[in-house]
C-alpha cells in the first residue's frame, strides 16, 4: 500500500512512517516533498477534524493517491479548551513555541485545576471517500517550563503516569505514548483488519 502524508514536516514524516510500518511493514510512505508538492497546508478550520479533513482530501486531489494528514493541538481545561485548534498560532500569526508557551504559563499562574490533553485527528482521503481517527493523551500543565526535547508545548506538559515533562523524556518515550501515536495506531489496526 502506498500513503502520501500531507505533510512537509520532516520529522513528522519520519514518525509517521516509523509507527505506521511497525503495523503495516509493505507500507510505502511518500511525503509531499517526495511528490514535488509545494507551499503550506491550508488550515481554515474551526476544529482539528476540519483541519484534516481540508488537508488530506487537497492531497488526494493532487496526487490521486490514498493521503494521510493529520492536525494537532493542546486543550487545558482551565482555559476553555483552549489553545485547541489555535496552538500553534496562541501567541499571534507567526508566533514561536517560546513565545506561546511564555503566554500558556503566564495564563496558568495561580491556576489549580492543572488538567491539559494533546489532541490528534488523522484523516485518510481515499477512493472510497474519507475517514477520521483520533487519539487523546491526558496530562497536566507544568508550572514553570522544563526540559529541551521535543517541540511546541512539550517544556509545559507532563503525560499522565510520569512526573516528566514531554520535553525531559527521551523521543521514544513520547513517541511510545503520544496522541499521535494512539491516533495512528488505531488507523493501523483498522487498515490491517480490512487487507
Ligand atoms: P500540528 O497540527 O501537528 O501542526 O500541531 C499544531 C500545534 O500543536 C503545534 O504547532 C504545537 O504547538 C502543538 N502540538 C501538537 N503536537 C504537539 C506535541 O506532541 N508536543 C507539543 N506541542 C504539540
Amino acid at each position: 500500500m502506498e500513503l502520501v502524508l500531507a505533510t512537509h514536516n520532516k520529522g513528522k514524516a519520519r514518525e509517521f512512517s516509523q509507527i505506521l510500518s511497525q503495523f503495516l511493514p509493505d507500507i510505502i510512505v511518500l511525503s509531499l516533498d517526495d511528490l514535488g508538492i509545494p507551499g503550506p497546508l491550508k488550515e481554515n478550520g474551526n476544529t482539528l477534524e476540519e483541519n484534516a479533513v481540508e488537508k488530506a482530501l487537497w492531497v488526494y486531489l493532487q496526487t490521486g493517491k490514498p493521503s494521510l494528514s493529520d492536525d494537532s493541538g493542546l486543550e487545558v481545561d482551565a482555559l476553555g479548551g483552549a489553545p485547541g485548534v489555535y496552538s500553534a498560532r496562541f501567541a499571534g500569526p507567526e508566533a514561536t513555541a517560546a513565545e506561546n508557551n511564555n503566554k500558556l504559563q503566564q495564563y496558568m499562574l495561580g491556576v489549580a485545576n492543572r488538567r491539559a490533553r494533546f489532541r490528534t485527528v488523522l484523516c485518510l482521503a481515499e477512493a472510497s471517500g474519507h475517514r477520521t481517527w483520533d487519539g487523546v493523551l491526558e496530562g497536566e500543565i507544568a508550572t514553570a517550563q522544563r526540559g529541551s526535547k521535543g517541540f511546541g508545548y512539550d517544556p509545559l506538559f507532563i503525560p499522565h503516569g510520569t512526573t516528566l515533562t514531554f520535553a525531559e523524556l527521551e523521543e521514544e518515550e513520547k513517541n511510545r505514548i503520544s496522541h499521535r501515536r494512539m491516533a495512528l495506531s488505531k488507523m493501523a489496526k483498522h487498515l490491517v483488519e480490512e487487507i
